[in-house]
């Protein structure tokens, strides 16, 4: 990552070197730097440099904070050089809010961005944090699209509306209480977890209810065709 930023130092004493040894000692390679003298009786200092090794933003900022008697008064970073440099992207959970508000942005292309989600989070989350998004995903396709009208009662529910919603999702077959979702775009790229299911677990049940009409539910993944099939089985009861 290439950035350049500049330095306002407390007093003339903090120089130039004052500056750049410890960006040096925290891995950087400098590009250019000067030095000036600034208003309040101190010196500006400016660098370019480039990180070495792969570093967030918020390690950079960290680091350039933490050079003393110093304030970092300008940064800027270089996104093209940053997007060429870290092969490796720095990993951050994406938080649910905004993975939602994509999704209402992109329904019913959903599948990526549940998969991007899934692969921010810490694997001993994912199970839960997918099966809690499905259920507000699922949730709220039924109070948008089915929630006018009187209300079905199950099993008609599944097969008129609950079958119908995810159909956009994905191909869906049913069988009374049994729903598969052929080629299950959230698994494909899951772990040996398949908690990309879960967010299709959610989802049923989230959409299920959220029907007045409709009592306790259960939902489970009876099958999932992870690695072999793709044919995912989700069995409510
Ligand atoms: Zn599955």
């Amino acid at each position: 990552m290439k950035f350049s930023c500049a330095l306002e130092t407390s007093s003339e004493r903090i120089r130039l070197v004052n500056v750049i040894s410890p960006l040096i000692k925290a891995g950087y390679q400098l590009i250019s730097q000067k030095q000036e003298s600034s208003e309040n009786g101190g010196n500006i200092i400016r660098v370019v440099a480039k990180s070495q090794e792969p570093k967030t933003q918020a390690d950079l900022i960290e680091d350039l904070s933490s050079i003393e008697g110093c304030t970092l008064f300008n940064l800027e970073i270089d996104e093209d050089d940053n997007a060429a440099s870290s092969s490796v992207p720095a990993k951050k959970v994406l938080d649910e809010k905004s993975v939602l508000s994509a999704i209402g942005a992109y329904y019913p292309k959903i599948a990526d961005i549940v998969s991007q989600y899934e692969a921010s989070l810490p694997a001993d989350r994912r199970m839960t944090a997918l099966h809690e998004l499905g259920r507000k995903v699922g949730g709220g396709i039924y109070q948008r699209d089915y929630a006018l009208g009187s209300p079905l009662k199950m099993p008609k529910t599944i097969s008129r509306e609950l079958v119908p919603a995810l159909k956009g999702l994905s191909k869906v077959k049913a069988k009374d209480n049994i729903i598969y979702l052929i080629k299950c775009p959230f698994c494909k790229s899951s772990d040996h977890n398949h908690s990309g299911c879960h967010f299709v677990v959610g989802y049923i049940e989230g959409f299920l209810a959220s029907n007045p009409a409709v009592d306790m539910i259960q939902v489970e993944e009876t099958n999932c065709g992870a690695g072999s099939t793709n044919i995912c089985e989700f069995t409510i009861r």
